[in-house]
């Protein structure tokens, strides 16, 4: 099952591909989290991805382009994959096409504002990598790890100025998706705003129908 996640930041996106994959035993590819471990190891990829990101801006298409590539040929994604945060561009999507036949396409849709209060709310620890969100999944102790007791940190691309320019960035260079998917009668939309398990439901009788 080759299949793509599309949603604005804190859409929920992180949340239901990680249910998506143990339901069909897939593989998790998530671009914003590969970029993240090549800033976190220093690499050249890593640094040029940096100062974009911070600012709320994308990566070049070559880059990412080449990332996911040699991903989807790794020995994980034999029963298929969900791809999360790629493609986001419809230029992105033909490319892919060139790579892959997707099955599906699944939209997550909330409103901007209800994403950017989730968005600001979320807190990682950077020791451990656990992350928590003030709104729904706090941690114990405000501002400490569960997990390690390290005092949590905000990702620099989840403040509210960042946050915004990402959302604006999605309805500019994403949205154009769902009507590109749309046409190709693979794409399969659900309401962000409901519980996270209707969600799941939603999809899933989806991607089963
Ligand atoms: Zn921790």
């Amino acid at each position: 099952m080759k299949l793509v996640l599309i949603g604005a930041p804190a859409a929920g996106k992180g949340t239901q591909a990680a249910r998506l994959v143990k339901h069909y035993g897939i593989a998790h590819i998530s671009t914003g989290d590969m970029l993240r471990e090549e800033v976190a190891k220093g690499t050249e990829l890593g640094k040029q991805a940096q100062s974009v990101m911070a600012a709320g801006g994308l990566v070049s298409d070559e880059l990412i382009i080449a990332i996911v590539k040699e991903r989807i040929q790794q020995d994980d994604c034999k029963n298929g994959f969900i791809l999360d945060g790629f493609p986001r561009t419809v230029v992105q999507a033909e490319k892919l096409e060139e790579m892959v036949k997707l099955d599906k396409v699944v939209y997550i849709n909330a409103p901007d504002e209800v994403m950017l209060e989730r968005l600001t709310a979320r807190q990682t620890c950077p020791k451990c990598g656990a992350t928590y969100n003030k709104l729904f999944l706090p941690s114990k102790v405000e501002g400490v790890c569960d997990v390690c007791g390290t005092a949590l940190t905000q990702r620099k691309d989840d403040t509210e100025e960042a946050g915004r320019k990402r959302i604006q960035t999605f309805h500019e260079q994403s949205e154009p998706l769902v009507g590109f998917y749309g046409e190709k009668g693979i794409l399969i939309e659900v309401d962000g705003m409901m519980p996270i398990d209707e969600i799941t439901k939603a999809i899933i009788n989806g991607l089963d129908a």
